[in-house]
């Protein structure tokens, strides 16, 4: 009895200081005209993080990013770890603590500090302010992304007394875009201690869809050992393994299933040395897309059931499906609806997408963790010489995450 009244004393307590919390809290209107105002601020975040180029494979470029984000979010008041990796960038976790001692789980933002972009791509594509729009190498996916989540935690720490509403944790990684194997674990087991993920990818369409499905993700190669000869004197003793790979490439073509979602593109295929000789090697890299997790193992079987049609050649297989897909479970959908009525306050029709990409969120989508994606920026032209974000958009973007992170 002791303890119902004391539990009960206390809960009264936290609904007063909640219900007080609240009326302090600026309406979704007036969070909107703040991200209105801070619009400038926002975007000269962005211009900072776009101009410190940082593709997956320079570690030292994205070590200078990771140094310039840990002063960002600790000028924030956010506790930084730095995970050392050895060949990629450092992945970076910061921590915000919540207002008052509280039991709830906090609630992890993923992101990527990797670009697909090379060193020097910036004075060929700089940052720029035109039609509306900010362009530049990483814009969208996902700097932009990065900058809303620095933009919106200083906001809320700024409306809630120096302290966050709740716990959150902020996950970015530096190998996003080349498969994420070195940082895969790490993400995963934040996941697992989080109520919720909410990933900082770009918005899906100019409308802003957010996405509640994403496809699974595999990379195989097809390597076929055929035997070389003399194109003149010895024709007949070669075996053509280019010959091979195109039966074989056919075969592949024919797994697709569009219906069931499931696509394989041979997107490269390299095979030869010299035009006078028999070919006595050839390969084919394929990319592989699922929606179910169950379609995984078929594909799987039938890429490794592939047999030579010449019986003079050899064919071997490597790779595999690297990213399960992020299925619309009943957790997703929860979040969604989250997010819609957040987005209705802020007088908005929020929709949802289902696309092909694949990102961090697949993994802790897997884990049956609740994963909402594409919350980040909307723009057009991700990994392309036009990557740009909508200006007019930024302010909403805010409100939104910033919804999400006080009410789930
Ligand atoms: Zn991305």
């Amino acid at each position: 009895m002791r303890e119902d009244y004391t539990l009960s004393h206390a809960r009264n307590r936290y609904l007063r200081c909640a219900s007080f919390l609240t009326m302090t809290l600026p309406t979704p209107a007036e969070q909107l005209t703040y991200f209105r105002k801070q619009q400038n601020q926002i975007i000269d975040t962005i211009q900072q993080l776009v101009e410190i180029e940082s593709p997956s494979d320079v570690k030292a470029a994205l070590d200078r990013l990771g140094t310039v984000l840990t002063s960002r979010f600790s000028e924030l008041g956010g506790k930084v770890r730095v995970h050392r990796a050895e060949k990629f960038g450092n992945h970076l976790e910061i921590r915000f603590k919540a207002a008052r001692v509280s039991n709830s789980k906090p609630i992890l933002l993923l992101g990527h500090t990797d670009t697909v972009y090379p060193i020097g791509t910036i004075s060929k594509m700089p940052f720029r302010v035109a039609k509306a729009r900010v362009f530049g190498p990483g814009v969208l996916d996902m700097k932009g992304g990065i900058a809303l989540i620095l933009h919106v935690i200083e906001a809320l720490l700024g409306w809630n007394g120096g302290k966050l509403p709740r716990p959150v944790t902020v996950f970015l990684v530096s190998d996003e875009e080349v498969g994420s194997a070195s940082s895969r674990a790490i993400t995963e087991k934040l996941a697992r201690e989080s109520s919720g993920v909410l990933v900082l990818e770009p918005a899906a369409g100019s409308n802003g869809a957010v996405k509640t499905s994403r496809k699974g993700v595999g990379e195989y190669e097809l390597c076929v050992a055929g035997k070389a000869a003399h194109s003149g004197l010895d024709f007949e003793k070669g075996q053509s393994a280019v010959i091979e790979l195109a039966y074989q490439v056919l075969e592949i073509s024919k797994l697709v299933d569009l219906q069931r979602g499931i696509t394989l593109n041979v997107g490269k295929v390299k095979g030869g040395t010299r035009v006078n000789v028999v070919p006595a090697e050839a390969r084919a890299s394929i990319d592989v897309r699922i929606t179910k997790k169950e379609d995984a193992a078929e594909v799987e079987r039938r890429l490794r059931a592939l047999k030579p049609v010449n019986p003079n050649c050899k064919i071997s297989l490597s790779g595999g499906i690297n990213r399960p897909p992020m299925e619309r479970t009943p957790g997703v959908a929860a979040l969604f609806t989250k997010a819609a009525s957040v987005a209705r306050e802020l007088g908005w029709d929020l929709e949802e997408a289902a696309v092909g990409g694949g990102s961090d969120g697949n993994f802790t989508a897997a884990l049956g963790i609740p994963t909402l994606d594409g919350l980040g920026v909307v723009g057009e032209g991700a990994h392309a010489e036009h990557e740009s974000l909508l200006i007019s958009e930024l302010p909403r973007r805010a409100a939104l995450l910033a919804g999400l992170i006080t009410s789930i």
